[in-house]
């Protein structure tokens, strides 16, 4: 098969439809929205676009399903998981060639990004069976005090489109070991992975209507009456910090049990003392995993300044033999953004540093005539003011600033109302257990550019959010605990 025929049979195996009661319907107005290829800028599919009515369709599901579905075996729970997590793994080849096609990172890191994915639901299927309670007898030997995990209820989890499988099954994988219902609304960008992996779910055995997916073009207008209705229990929401607040005021209404995993700005620090290669693969990691549209990509990288030089250098010479195409092609590094509006907000962030002295080491630039490429670039002598020090850039750009004494590498470090993640490159124990200490965010990575793991708690403080996915504290998002007592005789 060649490999137009290839990509185009990958597509067109997904369902489409909303994914209601285990079966693919179309919107109840017929109504579809676009799916482009980022490397093109041609439509590549088009999915249902659902209504309000649709979206209450796929509550009413997760609700009329909820009690049956907490009633079952933690046994069988987790053997769902097990057999989505082997499916998963055995079709890694067309769901990572369908992510590359909606999203545009290279197909390396699309099967990265699947591998990743299908361990949250291993993962899981381990935890399910180990939800355990307490007993303890009352201080004044009163009372027995029993307590017990339950299911949180039915959930509205809502995804970005930069991780189009992992940010789903990073919240589907506990909530069905937890034994919650759910309704899953992908990015519109990106809702092809989504609607592949609700039709493996159901291959692995998850009854129908215990996870409904829908996709729509107005989010904000279809999804609010659901968040508002008392019927649905928790809202988990990957995506940026502007929609989590709007989200959290409306779930305010019904007091939600509420994730919000949102925007970072993470800084990368190189210390005095680093080993400089070291420092240098990291910040490659750290800065061009998924072309940059990470929240944990480093966003601002803190140079001591005895090494800034060679650090630069190194990492300028190393963005600058970066392969950039289209991501189906085996050997591309860097893929496109995902839209034209993310390319020109990365430009207008370059231009406006540059306007403001920066030094041009590599790139600054939009590549090709064609698709959403921008040049791995990277910016040194940035100003303190400019703003691609204090936005999330989303795109493969370093700018490189730096320091003299470690507590001005941490007080610029802390200088931002995000707490995502920070990277710190040292070779002195004490040096890494002090930053480790003093950074202030949810997860700091020292001497390594990439900290996402399934069995590690992923989440941050601030304005990044707050709620943890994967670990041990991931399932716990997803239960609540009730306390029994009991009056012996
Ligand atoms: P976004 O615009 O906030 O969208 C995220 C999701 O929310 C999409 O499904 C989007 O749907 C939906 N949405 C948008 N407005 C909504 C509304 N008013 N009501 C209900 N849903 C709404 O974010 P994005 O651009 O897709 O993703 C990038 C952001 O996600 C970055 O800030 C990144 O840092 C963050 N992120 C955080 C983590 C983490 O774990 N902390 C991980 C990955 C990404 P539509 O597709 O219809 O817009």
């Amino acid at each position: 098969m060649s490999s137009s025929a290839r990509e185009r049979a990958v597509v067109d195996e997904v369902p489409t439809g909303l994914w209601l009661g285990g079966t693919t319907q179309p919107a109840s107005g017929g109504a579809v929205l676009v799916v482009d290829d980022p490397s093109t800028g041609e439509p590549l599919a088009e999915v249902a676009d659902a209504s309000r009515e649709d979206v209450m369709d796929a509550l009413g599901m997760a609700v009329s399903t909820q009690e049956a579905w907490a009633a079952t075996a933690p046994r069988t729970r987790a053997e769902v998981l097990r057999r989505a997590f082997e499916l998963m793994t055995a079709r890694a080849e067309d769901l990572a060639l369908l992510m590359t096609l909606e999203m545009g990172k290279p197909l390396a890191e699309s099967r990265g990004e699947v591998a990743y994915a299908a361990e949250f639901f291993r993962w899981f299927s381990e935890e399910a069976v180990r939800i355990a309670g307490r007993w303890s007898t009352s201080p004044d030997g009163a009372t027995r005090l029993m307590t017990m995990k339950r299911p949180v209820g039915p959930t509205l989890m809502i995804t970005p489109w930069n991780f189009p499988l992992a940010m789903g099954t990073r919240k589907i994988g506990p909530a069905v070991a937890a034994g919650c219902t759910m309704v899953v609304k992908p990015a519109a960008q990106t809702p092809l992975s989504m609607y592949a992996l609700a039709a493996i779910l159901q291959e692995a055995g998850l009854p129908d209507g215990v996870l409904s997916v829908v996709t729509t073009s107005s989010s904000g207008s279809v999804m609010e009456p659901l968040i508002r209705d008392p019927r649905l229990r928790k809202l988990t929401f990957t995506g940026s910090t502007a929609v989590g607040k709007k989200l959290v005021e409306q779930s305010a209404e019904q007091l939600l049990r509420v994730s919000m995993e949102l925007g970072g700005n993470a800084p990368f620090l190189v210390m005095a003392d680093a080993d400089v290669d070291v420092a240098v693969d990291g910040a490659v990691l750290a800065k061009m995993r998924n072309m940059g549209e990470a929240c944990t990509a480093a966003n601002r990288f803190l140079v001591h300044e005895s090494v800034a030089g060679e650090f630069s250098r190194g990492l300028a010479s190393r963005m600058a033999g970066l392969r950039v195409g289209r991501g189906t092609e085996e050997g591309v590094q860097v893929g496109p953004l995902v839209d034209e509006s993310s390319r020109d907000k990365v430009a207008e962030l370059v231009q406006g540093a540059v306007d403001g002295g920066a030094r041009v080491l590599t790139g600054a630039g939009a590549v090709g005539s064609r698709g959403w490429f921008y040049a791995p670039t990277v910016l040194a002598d940035v100003p303190e003011e400019a703003a691609l020090l204090s936005e999330e850039i989303f795109g493969p750009v370093a700018p490189i600033t730096t320091f003299g004494t470690l507590d001005e590498a941490v007080r610029k470090a802390n200088d931002t109302e995000y707490g995502l993640v920070a990277y710190a490159f040292t070779e002195s124990l004490s040096t890494a257990l002090e930053l480790a200490e003093r950074l202030d965010t949810g997860m700091v990575g020292i001497n390594q550019g990439v900290v996402s793991n399934p069995a590690a708690p992923f989440g941050g403080v601030k304005h990044s959010g707050f709620g943890r996915e994967g670990g041990t504290e991931g399932i716990e998002e997803y239960l609540e605990t009730r306390y029994v007592g009991i009056k012996p005789r």
